[in-house]
Parts: C-alpha cells; structure tokens; sequence
C-alpha cells in the first residue's frame, strides 16, 4: 500500500450524503487551502477537446473578464492579451493536466550503489494556486532508496514540473510527486519535502510576505526517524513535529 503521512483536514458535513457544501464552507476550503482529494480533480471529459480549440475557448472566456473590468480590449497593449493568457494556460502553466505531457522515463540499474539514498535538493518550481489561480513558487527537495533502478536526476526535476503545471495545493503536489516516484522508481521508499511561497497569502488575504509553507510526503523507510533524518541533514531543515 502507497502511504503518506501529509494530513488532510478535510472538513466533514455531517455524514449525509445529499449535503452540498455550503458557500461558507467552500470559502473556507479556498482560504484555507484545503485539498479534498490527493487526485486532481478532472472531469471525464477533460481531453475531448484539442489544445487549439481549448485555447480558442479560453481566449473569449478571459477577454470577457477584461471587459467586464471595464479594460479596453481595442488598446493595442491589451489586445493580444486574451489570446497570449489562453495559450500559456494550455501550453504552459497548465499542461501538466494533460497525461501526454507526462514525462517519459527511462530506468537504469544501479548496481553499485544500490541501498543509498539518492537525493536531489533545490529543485526550482512554479505552480498556481488552484483556490486563488495566482503562483505558488519555491523548492522541491526529493530522496529515495533506489530499489536498484535509478532515473537521471532531470528526471526529477522533470516529475516536479509536471506535476507543479497544474492548479495545485501544496500538500497535494507533494503526494503527487511522491507516489509518481515510488511507482517509477518500484520502492516506497520516497521523501519529497517542498517549501513555497503562495502569492495568495503574500500578494493578497493576509498580506504576509514571509510566510514559506513546508509540506512533506514520506514513504517506506523514510517514515522510519534515523532515515528521516539523514535525509533532512541534508536538507539542512528541521524534522516536522
Ligand atoms: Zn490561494
């Protein structure tokens, strides 16, 4: 069984099936940053439609907004705008909602260092915050025990950026990475820990421009203290309580 050890405070409607959730507590969701799942949540449909005709969609969607603003969209400035959003959203920002962008792996037998602890630290990401839709950025670090097979470590770094291009809570980035490694690399024994800034809280809400959020994910022997910390001595970091 894949484990995790990030806790969910997922609020709890009295069990009845038919409540929806409340507008109060959908506000808390967002302004808390709770996840209710460690899958993103997609629709079944998600890929009937090609990235072209979702970028042509997006576009009118988003110069709507910008008139609604009240924004002039005849300024040559703003112009392109729509246009220039929808295809980052696609292309860029979001294309890790799409499996095709996943990244291919290649395996290779590490027969010689086999039992060690691998560890690739300060991996750059951006993501977006999926309650707010402004940037999440920070580091990922990522351990594991190779089980004999290693990745190159831009695969890695490959992993985080798939999963980091999507709408995202931090918590649930960090499973995402988690498991995908565990399930390539063929051992539970996986650590990724990430520190990020949200601009949602920076930018906006509370305003704190200080405030970094840690997040971890350990599998297999990492949930074990003396394998926790030599991979967080080497993080430099504190172990969480
Ligand atoms: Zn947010």
């Amino acid at each position: 069984m894949k484990q995790n050890e990030t806790s969910w405070n997922i609020p709890h409607p009295e069990d009845d099936d038919n409540i929806e959730l409340s507008n109060v507590l959908i506000d808390e969701i967002g302004d808390n940053h709770i996840a209710a799942s460690t899958d993103t949540p997609m629709k079944a449909d998600a890929f009937k439609l090609t990235d072209d005709e979702k970028i042509a969609i997006i576009e009118n969607h988003f110069a709507a907004i910008m008139d609604t603003l009240g924004l002039n969209l005849a300024d040559d400035s703003l112009r392109g705008t729509p246009k220039r959003v929808a295809k980052m959203y696609v292309q860029e920002i979001f294309s890790g909602l799409n499996p095709a962008n996943r990244p291919a792996v290649t395996l290779f037998e590490n027969k010689y260092k086999y039992n060690q602890m691998l560890v690739e630290k300060n991996i750059t990401f951006y993501s977006n915050c999926e309650h707010h839709f402004v940037p999440i950025y920070g580091k990922a670090h990522i351990g594991y025990i190779s089980s004999g097979k290693v990745i190159g470590l831009s695969k890695l770094n490959r992993f985080v950026q798939y999963f980091a291009k999507r709408p995202q809570v931090q918590e649930r980035l960090s499973v995402q990475i988690g498991k995908e490694l565990q399930h390539i690399l063929q051992t539970e024994d996986v650590a990724v820990v990430i520190d990020a800034l949200h601009l949602c809280v920076s930018s906006r809400g509370v305003n704190d421009t200080s405030a970094s959020t840690v997040t971890a994910f350990y599998g297999g022997k990492f949930k074990e203290e003396t394998t926790k910390q030599e991979f967080l001595r080497y993080l430099e970091l504190k172990p969480e309580a």
